[in-house]
Parts: C-alpha cells; structure tokens; sequence
C-alpha cells in the first residue's frame, strides 16, 4: 500500500510538472525581443530530466516547425563544440573548436590578431588545425598573418586565394587547399561541405568559400560575403535538409546578400551579423527586416560583443555574449541599450536585477538552474525578459 501511494504521489507529482510546462509554453504570442517563431521541437530532446518521468511539453507547436536533429547517440560519439563569433570590427572571424580540433574561419581587418589570439587563449588552444580563407578581402585576412605566425596552422582551406595571408601560411609550412562545391571537409568529429564556390564568377564576394558545418544535426551556414547566382545556388542546396540552427549573415548585412528567397530556403533560427562600425550602412535595413520576417533571432558582434555557442555532446547549446545579450531588432549600429561595453555574460551581472535565461523557442524566461534550460540556454537581461517573456512557473524568476 505505501509503496503503491508512493507511486501514485510521484505520478501526481510528474503529472503537475507536466500541465506546469505545457502552461508555461502554450502561449504563442509572445513576439517580443526576438520574434522567433521558429520552432524546435525541445521534448524531443533526450536530456534527462531528474523530476518528471514523463518529458514535459515546453514548447507548443507553432506555424513553422523545425525538426530538431535525434541526439541518439551524440553522447559517446561526439566531443562538445565551441563556436566563437569573434568581435573584429568591421569584418569576419569564426573560431570552431570540436574536441581537440580547432579551426578559424577568416581572420578579420588588420588589427583584429589581439582578440582572435585571445579567444583562441580562452578556449586553451595553441596551435590551428586549420584556417578557412573564405575569399581575398582585407576586412576576413587583415588579421590573419599575425595568427598564421603564432598559431601555425597545419592547412588552410580557400577559395580563390588566401590573399594578403598567403605568404605567411608558405613561410610557416601550411599546406594551402583549393575547395570547391561538393567537397566535405573534416572539422574534427564535424562535417563542412563545401556549398560554393562552384566555378569561379570573378567576383570575390560572390566566390566566397560557403560552408555547411553540421554538429549531429545541427547546421551552421558559413557564408563569407557570398551573393548572386552562387547565393541563390547555396539557398538551393541548403532547402534539400532541415532547416539552419545558425546562419551567419552574408557580407555583414548588406542588402547584396541575404534574400528573402534566400532567407526562406534556408530557414535559420538563429543569425549572426559579424560586423563593426562602418560608411557602408551594414547592416542594413532591408536585410534586417527580412530576417525578421522570416523570424529568425538575430545577434551581432557589433551590438552582442563576441558570441560564443557551446554545443554539449546532448546536443543542447548555451550561448554567452560579451556585451549586450539582446537581439538586434533595428539596423542602427549602437542605437539598442547596449550603450557601451557592460559585460552582461551569465552570471556577471549585480544590482539585484539578475541574469535570466530564455531557450531557443519558449516564450518563458528561467532562472540559471531550471530543469528547462536543459536543451538551450540563452542569457537575456532581466529587463528585456519582461519586455517579451513570462515569468516561468516552475523556477520561478523575478518579474
Ligand atoms: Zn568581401
Ligand atoms: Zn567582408
């Protein structure tokens, strides 16, 4: 008898967190900061979760889906992913560290080696394992020979040339390798495909080297500063699979890139616009407001500082900024709250306002510790929680 009761009280219990959740999450109008509609499956999601025997439903389902990869197996398989969106100013520079194997994709403009040297500190790397050169320009190489010297890498993927950087990756023994569409590189227990180019137009945007990392599922669009027929040719390719977790935004937001039909072949929920301050207008509205519309959350290395995903081997990600933690709604440069440079990573933030947390598709925010957190977790001020969140009903946050 006792133990039966005991049984029955723990279903009861689960069965309370369950409808607790479901209230949480049911509730789609919660456009706010982000406006992302997108939708992950997070039940889906094979996290244990220590209270409920049953997964609670958190999010609801909503116009768009988006399947979320199965994790399975990813656990034993699959070492943890950091992907580092470095802040270079006006300009591109991506770290991808998987297990012991780091690559950077681009070095930003002259004058970018201290912060790509200094995220590659932090993550406790001393020496490259590869270097993508998505195409010549001064704002993705200017800062490439200082770390090809320092971090001496072992090959180095381009496209039409490495410009500027190529006679320190001879001088320091890097094997350069021309990439063409329909090649899939090993980027530790990743896969890059090779998107684009596919032949050579002549322009150096629209050759960029594109590349389509997948982490057990999860894809990652590189893009360089792609456009034109071979923008279109990668959307193409791309609308075949599931949708992108992350696009990183074409060319820093230049209305040449990023096209509506573009931005509905590949069907991001996330964007990153690498991008300083700059006379060229990026990013620029149109290409914003298309992100919007195809309701995808968008951060920037301008007004976000640097961004940095944390793939687990589950398959759940945490994102942390070094500036501000709210998504870029308007192209104006430094318009948002943001104002200056407050390190708002989690857990660094005082004055009783306190650092909470949203997931990629709930309309809740949570304190660090909740058992929903457990599939993505993305820090957000207090503030800007209430402005376009509720008040999660387990955790129980401040509103
Ligand atoms: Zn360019
Ligand atoms: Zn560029």
């Amino acid at each position: 008898m006792a133990i039966r009761g005991t049984v029955r009280l723990a279903a009861m219990l689960a069965a309370v967190v369950v409808l607790v959740g479901t209230g949480c999450g049911s509730d789609p109008g919660g456009g706010g900061t982000g406006g992302g509609n997108a939708s992950v499956a997070t039940a889906e999601k094979a996290t244990p979760t220590p209270k409920a025997t049953k997964k609670p439903k958190h999010s609801t389902p909503k116009p768009k889906p988006k399947p979320t990869p199965k994790p399975t197996k990813a656990a034993v398989a699959k070492p943890a992913t950091k992907i580092v969106f470095v802040n270079v100013g006006q300009g591109d520079a991506a770290i991808i560290k998987s297990g012991s194997w780091t690559g950077l994709i681009d070095g930003g403009p002259s004058g970018s080696e201290g912060a790509i040297e200094s995220a590659l500190r932090q993550l406790g790397v001393s020496r490259l394992d590869a270097v993508v050169v998505s195409h010549p320009h001064a704002d993705h190489t200017g800062g490439l020979s200082g770390v090809v010297y320092d971090y001496r890498p072992r090959q180095a993927y381009v496209g039409e040339g490495a410009g500027g950087a190529s006679s320190a990756l001879r001088s320091v023994g890097t094997s350069i390798k021309q990439v063409r569409r329909g090649e899939t590189l090993r980027f530790g227990a990743l896969s890059a495909k090779v998107l684009s180019p596919g032949s050579l137009s002549g322009d150096a945007n629209e050759d960029s080297v594109v590349l389509l990392v997948d982490d057990g599922g999860k894809r990652f669009l590189f893009t360089g500063d792609c456009t034109g027929a071979n923008e279109s040719l990668v959307g193409s390719i791309c609308a075949r699979g599931p949708p992108l977790y992350l696009l990183k935004v074409a060319h820093h937001g230049s209305r040449y890139s990023t096209s509506s039909s573009f931005l509905a072949e590949t069907n991001a929920t996330f964007a990153v616009i690498s991008v300083g301050s700059n006379s060229y207008g990026h990013p620029t509205p149109e290409t914003i407001s298309a992100l919007r519309a195809a309701g995808t959350r968008i951060y920037s290395t301008r007004k976000n500082g640097t961004v940095t995903l944390s793939v687990a081997a589950s398959g759940s990600v945490a994102w942390t900024f070094a500036k501000s933690s709210k998504p870029v709604t308007k192209a104006g440069g430094s318009s948002g709250g943001g104002g200056g440079s407050g390190t708002s990573t989690a857990g660094s933030s005082g004055g009783g306002s306190g650092k909470v947390y949203v997931t990629e598709t709930g309309e809740c925010y949570h304190l660090g510790g909740c058992q929903y957190l457990s599939h993505s977790k993305i820090p957000i001020s207090l503030k800007d929680a209430k402005a376009g969140y509720r008040a999660c009903s387990v955790c129980k946050p401040p509103t």
